[in-house]
């Protein structure tokens, strides 16, 4: 995809706030601290479009980017931080489960897993909830640098029995630019169904 434009255009909670021009989207989740603004700027090309954190847990509502005018990414909150208080979480939650069950023009949900860790109970649970609602999902795992190559077949498998996905898992580093041009091939593969 050639980025010609990008438009960070609003962040928001509430669904009348949303962008309602209906261009398909793309929804980014993870938990905090799982690579995501590192990704979105890789994606991008741009240095810091999103906030890449050393205080994880700092997307708070969420964050829609418009791009050449044809796609639109939906950055959600990142969930699980242990440092927000209680109260904030649930109202991540409510948020990104009321983003899911109503947002139509989602087109494809990209969720971020941590390749070198077994998916946490909250991942778990989210990923429960994409299969339910029947949402086209792509696992991305995050921050392959990390482990040697040799590694890699078995943290996959872990990821996927951890899910218990039936999706594809695309292996990605942002870091070290590795697999994003095949990330960008599954969204304009999308776009173009
Ligand atoms: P977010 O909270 O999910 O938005 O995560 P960030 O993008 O802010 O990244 C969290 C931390 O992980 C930062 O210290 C990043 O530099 C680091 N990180 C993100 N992606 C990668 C990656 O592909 N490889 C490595 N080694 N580190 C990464």
């Amino acid at each position: 995809m050639k980025i010609r434009k990008v438009q960070f255009e609003i962040s928001a909670v509430r669904p009348e706030q949303w962008p309602q021009d209906g261009l398909p989207e793309f929804a980014f989740i993870g938990r905090s601290n799982v690579g995501k603004s590192s990704l979105l700027n890789r994606l991008l090309n741009r240095k810091s479009l999103a906030r890449v954190s050393q205080h994880p847990g700092k997307t708070q509502q969420i964050n829609f980017y418009n791009i050449n005018d044809t796609l639109r990414f939906a950055d959600l909150p990142g969930y699980g931080y242990a440092q927000v208080s209680k109260t904030q979480r649930a109202a991540f939650r409510k948020w990104i489960v009321q983003y899911l069950e109503k947002r139509e023009p989602i087109t494809r949900v990209l969720h971020l897993v941590d390749i070198r860790h077994e998916p946490s109970v909250d991942d778990r649970d989210f990923h429960r909830l994409l299969l339910e609602l029947q949402h086209p999902v792509l696992v991305v795992a995050t921050k392959l640098d990390k482990i040697a190559k040799r590694d890699i077949a078995k943290h996959i498998q872990q990821i996927r029995t951890g899910l218990q996905t039936p999706n594809p898992i695309l292996s990605i580093s942002s870091e070290k630019n590795m697999y994003i041009d095949e990330l960008w091939s599954v969204l304009e593969t999308d776009l173009t169904a």
